[in-house]
C-alpha cells in the first residue's frame, strides 16, 4: 500500500507507525498513533487481528474519522470473531469512524491517485476510468481490475464483511461521484435491504447504471410457509424482481458485466430499441442472427428504403438485411461508408453495430493496419451520425489495444461476442427506458385481526375491493345449506368455512358439481364426519356457485423477508409448484406489469384460442391482477400473505372468477 501511494504520485502526508522503525520506505515511522503530527484522514491498519481492537481504540483517541481492517477472523468465522466484530462496530460507531472491512483489500481510487489497496499496484497506467466497483469479494475485485482494455476505474472498493460502511453506502456515495459515471457490484450477501433499494434508486435518478451480480441467491432465508405455495416467499427471484423495480442492471457472470461497463464507455448510449449489425460476411450475419435470437435479441429487418438503396449501390442483400452483410465486391473503402450512412438515414435504426473478423494485438495472419482502417471508417461514420455506433468482435474478450484506443478517443465503446456484446448493450438500452410508474394509491381496508383469513371472508373483503369472487352463501346446517343452494341454482359447490382449515380439499372438505339436494345432503354428511375427526367446527358451510368452465389461474401475494411483498402469477394445478412457471414482480406493480407477467409464464398459452376453445378473458384477469396489486399494496402493513387460488378465466367477454380465496394477516 505504501508503496501504491507511491506509484500514484499520492500527494498528501503518509505517516507509517511502527515502533521498529524510524524510516519505512522513505518515510519518517512514528512509534504510536498517539505520536502522529495530525489526525491522519484514513488509518490502514495492518496488524493481525489480534491488535486491531486496540488499534480503533488508539485512532478514536486520535480523532481518525476512517479506518481499513485487512484482516480477517471476524464475523465470518463466527463465535469469538464475531463478538470481536461487534466490538470493533461499537468503537467506530461512537467515534465515528468510517470503517471499511474487515476481511477485505481496501480501497483503490485512481480518480484520487489514493489508495489502501492491499495488492501490489504495478503501474498507475489506465486505472483511472468512470467505473465505480464495490465487490464484497477482494478476488474478484482483482480479477475486474485484470484488464483495462477497455475501462478503467473512478474507484474500487473491496468491502468485506461491511461492519461498519456497507454495500448501500458506498453506491449512494458513487451515485454522487462526478468521477463515476456506472457502478459495478459483486454481491454476496445485502446487508440493509432498505438501504440498498433506496440506493439504487439514488444511481438511477442521478442516471447511473448499477450493474449487479448476485451470487449465493439460493442460500436465501426461508421465511415460515403458510399457504400451499407461500414456498414463493424466500425465492431467489424476488432478489432479481427487486433489481428490475428499482433499475438496476443484473447480470449472470464476470463476461456479462465486463461487455456491460464496457458498452456504457461509448459517448452517446443507445435510445431506442432498434439494434441494426454490420458485417463484413455472410457466416457471421447468420450466426450474429441465430445467437441473437436464441437470446431473445431483436434484430429487426432492415427497412426496404434502407435495403433498395444498399442494394443499388453495393450489391444484393442477403437474408432479411439485419444483419446487414456489407461485403459486396469487396471494396470496403466505398461499401461500409454507404451501408453505415444507409443504417443512420434508417429511422428504425437506433443502434448501429459493427462487426468485422476479429482483431487481436501481433495477430498472425492478415494485412497489418487492416483493423485501423475499418476502425477509421467506423469513425467517420460515426462523426456524421447523432446515433451510438459500436465495435464488436464474435468472441468476448478478443480484441485489439490500438483499435480499442483508437474508437475510445473517439466516443466509440467497444463490446465483444454476439451473445455477450449485443446482450450488453441491450442491458443499457433497457435500462434507459423509465420504468412505467405505479398505479395510484388506494386507502387501506380494515381487516379482521385474526391470522389466517379464510375464504369467505377473505372474498367479501376482495369484493368490497372490487375483485370479482364467486356468488355464495354461508349455512351452519343441512336445511340452511339447502337454502342457500336453491337461492344460488344447483350445481352448487360446498366448502367448509373456516380459519381452521385454510387447505380444505386436503381433507376432503370441497365437493364441486353437486347437481340436486341429495347430492348436497351426501357431501354435506361426509365433511361433518371429516370436520368432526379434525377437530373443525361443523356449523360453518359454504354454498357456492359450481363455475364448470374456464382456465385455472393463480395469483398470490408473499412477503420477502427483506424486501417486502412480491406478486405472483401462474397457471393453476401443477404450474407454479412442480413446474416453476411463475412470473414475479415486486409491488407496488407498474402499469403493464400485469400483462408482462401473464406474456412471461408458458403455461398461459392455454389461455390464448387453440383447436376449437375460444381464447379466455386475459382482459378481465390482468384487470384482477391490478386489483389484487392494489389491495395488497394499499394494505401492505397488514398483509403476509394472499392466495387466489384458482382463478377460473372464462371465455372472451365472461369475465374471471376467484372461487378460492385466502388472506394471511401479519397476526
Ligand atoms: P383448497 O382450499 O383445497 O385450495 P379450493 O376452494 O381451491 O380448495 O377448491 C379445490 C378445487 O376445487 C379448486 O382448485 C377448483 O378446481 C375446484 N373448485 C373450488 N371451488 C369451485 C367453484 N366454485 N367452481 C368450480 N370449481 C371449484
Ligand atoms: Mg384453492
Amino acid at each position: 500500500m505504501l508503496e501504491g501511494l507511491g506509484v500514484f504520485g499520492f500527494e498528501g502526508a503518509v505517516y507509517p507507525v511502527n515502533p521498529k522503525f524510524d524510516e519505512l520506505l522513505g518515510h519518517k515511522a512514528y512509534a504510536s498513533i498517539a505520536d502522529l503530527p495530525e489526525a491522519p484522514d484514513l488509518a490502514a491498519l495492518c496488524i493481525g487481528r489480534a491488535g486491531v481492537l486496540d488499534a480503533i481504540a488508539q485512532c478514536a483517541a486520535r480523532g481518525v474519522r476512517a479506518a481499513v481492517i485487512y484482516d480477517s477472523g471476524f464475523s465470518e468465522a463466527g463465535g469469538e470473531g464475531k463478538a470481536l466484530q461487534e466490538r470493533i462496530v461499537a468503537m467506530c460507531r461512537e467515534a465515528g469512524i468510517a470503517l471499511c472491512g474487515p476481511n477485505c483489500m481496501g480501497i483503490l481510487n485512481p480518480s484520487a491517485r489514493s489508495t489502501s489497496f492491499k495488492q501490489t499496484i504495478r503501474t498507475a497506467q489506465g486505472l483511472a476510468g468512470n467505473v465505480a466497483l464495490v465487490s464484497q469479494s477482494g478476488s474478484i475485485a482483482g480479477t475486474l481490475l485484470a484488464d483495462l482494455r477497455r475501462f478503467g476505474f473512478s474507484a474500487v472498493v473491496s468491502s468485506g464483511n461491511e461492519a461498519v460502511v456497507d454495500l448501500a453506502q458506498y453506491i449512494e456515495y458513487f451515485a454522487a461521484d462526478p468521477a463515476t459515471k456506472v457502478i459495478a457490484a459483486f454481491i454476496e450477501s445485502v446487508r440493509n435491504p432498505a438501504r440498498f433499494v433506496a440506493a439504487l434508486d439514488r444511481a438511477a435518478n442521478a442516471g447511473k447504471p448499477v450493474v449487479i451480480l448476485k451470487v449465493g441467491k439460493s442460500e436465501r432465508t426461508q421465511h415460515a410457509i403458510t399457504s400451499h405455495t407461500g414456498g414463493l416467499a424466500g425465492e431467489s427471484r424476488v432478489f432479481s424482481e427487486v433489481l428490475r423495480a428499482h433499475r438496476a442492471i443484473e447480470v449472470s457472470d464476470l463476461d456479462e458485466m465486463t461487455e456491460v461497463l464496457a458498452a456504457c464507455q461509448g459517448a452517446r448510449w443507445p435510445e431506442g430499441r432498434g439494434i441494426n449489425v454490420l458485417t463484413t460476411s455472410g457466416g457471421q450475419a447468420e450466426l450474429i442472427l441465430d445467437v441473437a435470437t436464441a437470446c431473445g435479441l431483436e434484430l429487426t429487418p432492415l427497412a426496404s428504403e434502407a435495403r433498395a438503396l444498399i442494394e443499388t449501390e453495393v450489391g444484393p442483400i442477403t437474408g432479411d438485411g439485419n444483419p446487414l452483410d456489407a461485403w459486396g465486391d469487396g471494396n470496403a473503402k466505398r461499401n461500409m461508408p454507404i451501408s453505415l450512412r444507409a443504417l443512420d438515414e434508417n429511422a428504425a435504426t437506433d443502434v448501429i453495430v459493427f462487426c468485422s473478423s476479429d482483431s487481436v494485438d501481433d495477430q498472425p495472419l492478415g494485412r497489418a493496419g487492416r483493423e485501423l482502417d475499418y476502425a477509421r471508417i467506423l469513425v467517420e461514420a460515426a462523426q456524421k451520425s447523432e446515433k451510438p455506433h459500436f465495435l464488436m468482435s464474435m468472441r468476448p474478450g478478443v480484441m485489439h489495444t490500438g483499435q480499442v484506443r483508437y474508437l475510445a478517443e473517439a466516443g466509440i465503446a467497444v463490446v465483444g461476442g454476439a451473445r455477450q456484446g449485443l446482450g450488453a448493450i441491450q442491458h443499457v438500452m433497457d435500462w434507459r427506458r423509465a420504468l412505467p410508474k405505479p398505479a395510484a394509491e388506494v386507502a387501506p381496508t380494515a381487516l379482521p385481526p385474526c391470522r389466517t383469513i379464510n375464504e369467505h371472508d377473505a372474498k367479501r373483503i376482495l369484493a368490497g375491493f372490487g375483485l370479482p369472487t364467486s356468488h355464495e352463501r354461508l349455512g351452519v346446517d343441512l336445511p340452511s345449506a339447502r337454502r342457500a343452494a336453491l337461492e344460488i341454482g344447483y350445481p352448487v359447490v360446498l366448502k367448509i368455512a373456516a380459519d381452521e382449515a385454510p387447505h380444505k380439499s386436503e381433507h376432503g372438505l370441497v365437493a364441486v358439481g353437486l347437481r340436486d339436494a341429495d347430492a348436497l345432503a351426501a357431501a354435506l354428511a361426509r365433511m361433518t364426519d371429516v370436520a368432526r375427526r379434525i377437530g373443525a367446527p361443523v356449523d360453518s358451510w359454504l354454498v357456492q356457485e359450481f363455475i364448470a368452465d374456464g382456465v385455472e389461474v393463480f395469483a398470490g401475494v408473499s412477503r420477502d423477508p427483506d424486501f417486502g411483498l412480491a406478486l405472483a402469477f401462474g397457471m393453476g394445478g401443477v404450474g407454479i409448484e412442480v413446474m416453476k412457471d411463475f412470473a414475479l414482480r415486486m409491488l407496488p406493480l407498474r402499469a403493464g406489469e400485469a400483462r408482462e407477467m401473464i406474456a412471461a409464464v408458458r403455461g398461459a398459452a392455454l389461455l390464448g384460442a387453440y383447436r376449437n376453445k375460444p381464447a379466455a378473458d386475459v382482459e378481465s384477469l390482468v384487470a384482477c391482477i391490478e386489483q389484487l396489486a392494489a389491495f395488497a399494496w394499499a394494505n401492505r402493513d397488514q398483509i403476509d400473505e394472499i392466495d387466489l387460488n384458482p382463478i377460473k378465466v372464462r371465455e372472451a367477454g365472461r369475465g374471471c372468477v376467484i372461487v378460492d380465496a385466502l388472506i394471511v394477516t401479519r397476526g
